[in-house]
């Protein structure tokens, strides 16, 4: 064993329904705008332009059914999500081959400071301190592919206080999971325990203190989560 001479920061891992073992997380993948109707209400053109990615930190998933609202910003906005999480990886990956690579799928919340989201977009700067902050991407535990499949369609929703603000269908994504398995693997080495957040439908919005957040999605469950 090497010797570190500080102290080895925790491995992030998220709970599996299935197992008591843990998924530790390597990296953190986004896609942007990739359900039509979230591109429009967020003022673009929904046709197939390429993708785009940002990234958030491993440390920045939680499991605990809390999200304390973050700080410097006035304005956090709820994005439920469907995490893909990667048992193996590599370069150049098929699209055929692609979902070979994929141990399971998680609902996770992509939690955004948006008005400081927006000024950054607004000066051409990165999206870091906008999603990239402490407990932004509470995610549930991950529903393996070797007991639910590959999900491909569905309702996927988000009730704030049960009100219904988001609801989409999974085969709305306008870059399939393979698809976008296969496009980051030309750009980076994707590996196990990589996560990838693959977009969210239409219907964000703010949350206060004291609001309770559900997400669900076909095949895998739903996720409570308070705002603290
Ligand atoms: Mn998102």
């Amino acid at each position: 064993m090497p010797q570190f001479a500080i102290e080895v920061p925790p491995v992030v891992a998220l709970p599996i329904v299935t197992n008591s073992a843990l998924f530790p997380v390597r990296r953190v993948y986004c896609i942007g705008r990739n359900y039509a109707a979230h591109a429009i209400e967020m003022g673009h053109d929904p046709d197939r332009e390429p993708p785009f990615f940002f990234q958030k930190n491993p440390s920045n998933l939680t499991s605990s059914g809390t999200f304390p609202y973050p700080p410097q910003s006035e304005d956090v906005h709820h994005e439920v999500e469907v995490a893909v999480m990667l048992k193996s990886g590599g370069t150049d990956i098929a699209v055929g081959d692609a979902l070979d690579h994929v141990f399971g799928y998680a609902l996770s919340l992509d939690m955004t400071r948006r008005d400081l989201q927006g000024v950054q977009k607004k000066m051409g700067r990165p999206w870091e301190i906008g999603k990239a902050f402490e407990h932004s991407a509470p995610t549930g535990p991950i529903h393996p592919a070797s007991e639910i499949g590959h999900p491909d369609k569905g309702r996927i929703a988000l009730t704030v206080n049960d009100e219904i603000r988001q609801e989409g269908d999974m085969n709305q994504m306008i870059w399939k999971v393979p698809e976008i398995i296969a496009y980051l693997s030309e750009y980076f080495e994707l590996a196990a325990g990589d996560v990838i957040l693959s977009g969210t439908p239409a219907g964000v919005g703010p949350v206060e203190r004291g609001d309770t957040m559900i997400a669900e999605a076909e095949g895998l469950g739903s996720m409570t989560v308070s705002v603290a």
